[in-house]
């Protein structure tokens, strides 16, 4: 995959995709196994919005129980399997542990039954799931000493153990992302990213292509295509309203929704989950407060979810100091110990995710319960535009194939439909993971490679030996400044996954900044090695190590929520004829 806008111009496309988050990543697979002709556009970079800022769990549905909510919890369900299935590589079963008190609504006996409810509603979760590491485990239960040795700090008046119920969680979001994309690319969707629409092309009623422009050359351009899906996250009614003013009926209402990555070893094979002050209003049997979670990632810790109705728009996303204190007072709050300090927060996570129906005034929330996908046809009377604005990463392969049979119907497609959730991605064609991990190992010589390999194999799966043997990479086989990423991941982000920044290769190709500044030597070391393949000059090298290194916190200020706007980036470098 290439970064080429040329390849965008000159040829009517099938399907044009808006956005390049989880929505519109799927969106563009499933168009493409469709043999539709494809083309993808990303402002920024791919899986660069709100999917690169997600809590990473991949939902069963089990808190859809509590709101009596089965078909949601089924589907759900259906989609946790269908990525364990299609990327076992970058999806694996992760179990919740919920501390257990007395004998009433917070004790085993009540939590038990639920989740062996959940059990009983799910029993065929794990089929057609091949490597049965990825099989999600049914209810277990843990006793009081249990729970007291593996997690720090749960309070202990009435404990009486844990129920712990299993959910899935994404190795690394953007690369999950990434792969549908590139699934996408190997069946010849044209996707670009730093490609923004500005507006809709309309000829009368009908809309048949974008403007669009190119934010690293500043050029703007038409990209010509039988039906648009408009899949820009928490952008795509700015997009709709824009000049032609469609409003989305029940849209408008978004929750900003942040964690934080904090310091601390985590308990490795469990998360936790504890109740804190923020009431749950939709819960049918009324639990009354809503769970905290602490989940084990990369070594560290995951806390979260907040949610909080969000007026600003999404180029406004922010969370303010006053609101971080808060967050974690409520955090400590939880527990009996556990005392986590601003300095404790390696990067804040935040996006907006669409509310559905809500009270837009309290902080209370509901948790966002469905995507809206519309069809500008029926509801504005402007046809060939579908636009898909969903709630749950989880959700994204399900409601994409929803989006498709939409343009399906447009575009008069008949024949049999795939059944993506069960076709692997790029790199997923997987039996067994830790087999793959096994053989990857026994083909290194080198201990720092081998100690990689869960890591290659998690981010490229079956690709893993493609890209050890890359030609001509420059330290193809060696670990960059002794940091976890080798020269051939930096040759192919650039060459066949089309990153163009520091950003796109150290938080999105690789998780190699995703949990935090890995150091200044090996940031410069990446930068080095990509100013070598893309001809930066050291002016532009310390622009992206500067865009970089805004998004942690330091003393004085809590870190971005995503790197500066990169058409500024790039202006700038325009302005000054840096390359
Ligand atoms: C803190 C937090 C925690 C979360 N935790 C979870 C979780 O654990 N599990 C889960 O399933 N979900 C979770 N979610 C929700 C999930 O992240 C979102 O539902 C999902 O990422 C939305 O994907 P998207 O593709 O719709 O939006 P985005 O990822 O925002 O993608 C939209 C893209 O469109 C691009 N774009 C915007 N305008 C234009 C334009 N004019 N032209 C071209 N491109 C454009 C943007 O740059 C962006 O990359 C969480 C969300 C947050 C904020």
């Amino acid at each position: 995959m290439k970064r080429d806008p040329a390849l965008l111009r000159g040829q009517q496309f099938d399907v044009l995709i808006v956005g390049g988050g989880a929505f519109a990543a799927c969106a563009a697979w499933e168009a493409a196994l469709r043999n539709y002709s494809v083309a993808l556009i990303e402002a920024n970079d791919f899986g660069s919005g709100t999917s690169a800022n997600s809590f990473k769990f991949v939902h069963g549905g089990i808190r859809y129980l509590q709101h009596l909510d089965l078909p949601r919890l089924w589907a759900s369900c259906h989609e946790r399997s269908a990525l364990l299935r299609i990327a076992p590589h970058l999806v694996k079963p992760l179990p919740v542990a919920i501390p257990t008190y007395g004998h009433g609504r917070n004790g085993k006996e009540f939590l038990g039954a639920g989740f062996l409810a959940y059990d009983a509603l799910t029993v065929g979760k794990n089929r057609g799931i091949r490597d049965s590491s990825r099989h999600v485990p049914f209810t277990a239960f843990m006793s009081r000493d249990e729970v007291q040795r593996r997690f720090d700090g749960v309070r202990e008046d009435n404990l009486t153990g844990a129920a712990v119920f299993s959910d899935a969680q994404m190795y690394h979001p953007p690369r999950l992302v990434l792969n549908f994309i590139l699934s996408a690319a190997e069946k010849g969707a044209v996707a670009q990213n730093y490609v923004a629409a500005r507006s809709f092309v309309r000829h009368g009623n009908r809309i048949v292509g974008v403007v669009a422009r190119d934010q690293v050359t500043g050029e703007e351009f038409e990209i010509r295509s039988r039906v648009v899906l408009n899949a820009a996250g928490p952008w795509s009614e700015d997009l709709l309203r824009g000049r032609d003013e469609m409003r989305i009926a029940d849209g408008g209402v978004y929750s900003r929704d942040t964690c934080f990555l904090i310091d601390g070893a985590p308990e490795p094979d469990y998360a936790l989950a504890v109740l804190g002050s923020s009431v749950d209003t939709g819960s049918v049997v009324g639990r009354g407060a809503r769970h905290l979670f602490v989940v084990p990632w990369r070594g560290r810790r995951l806390i979260g979810v907040w949610h909080i109705v969000y007026k600003k728009g999404p180029d406004a996303v922010e969370v303010s100091e006053e609101e971080i204190d808060r967050f974690l007072r409520e955090f400590n709050g939880a527990f009996a110990e556990t005392r986590i300090r601003r300095e404790d927060i390696r990067l804040v996570n935040a996006g907006l995710v669409p509310f559905g129906e809500s009270d837009e005034t309290g902080e209370q929330l509901e948790f966002g319960k469905k995507s809206h996908l519309v069809d500008s046809g029926l509801l504005h009377g402007v046809d060939g535009l579908v636009t898909l604005i969903g709630v749950r990463h989880t959700m994204a392969r399900g409601d994409a194939a929803k989006a498709l049979d939409i343009v399906d119907r447009k575009l008069k497609r008949t024949g049999t439909t795939p059944d993506s959730s069960h076709l692997p991605l790029a790199g997923g064609d997987i039996d067994n993971v830790e087999s793959l991990i096994r053989k990857t190992q026994n083909s290194l010589s080198d201990d720092g490679l081998k100690a990689m390999a869960p890591e290659l194999v998690a981010l490229y799966g079956t690709r893993v030996s493609g890209l050890l043997n890359r030609a001509g990479a420059t330290g193809g086989r060696q670990r960059v400044h002794g940091a976890d990423i080798t020269g051939a991941q930096i040759d192919a982000a650039v060459h066949d996954e089309a990153a163009v920044t520091l950003g796109d290769l150290v938080f999105r190709r690789t998780p190699l900044a995703a949990a935090g500044n890995p150091g200044d030597g090996v940031l410069r070391a990446c930068a080095d090695l990509m100013a070598e393949k893309l001809g930066w000059s050291n002016d532009r090298k310390a622009l992206e190590l500067d865009a970089v290194m805004k998004r942690f916190p330091g003393p004085s200020h809590a870190g971005a929520i995503s790197e500066p706007d990169p058409s500024f980036v790039f202006s700038q470098q325009r302005g000054a004829g840096v390359a």
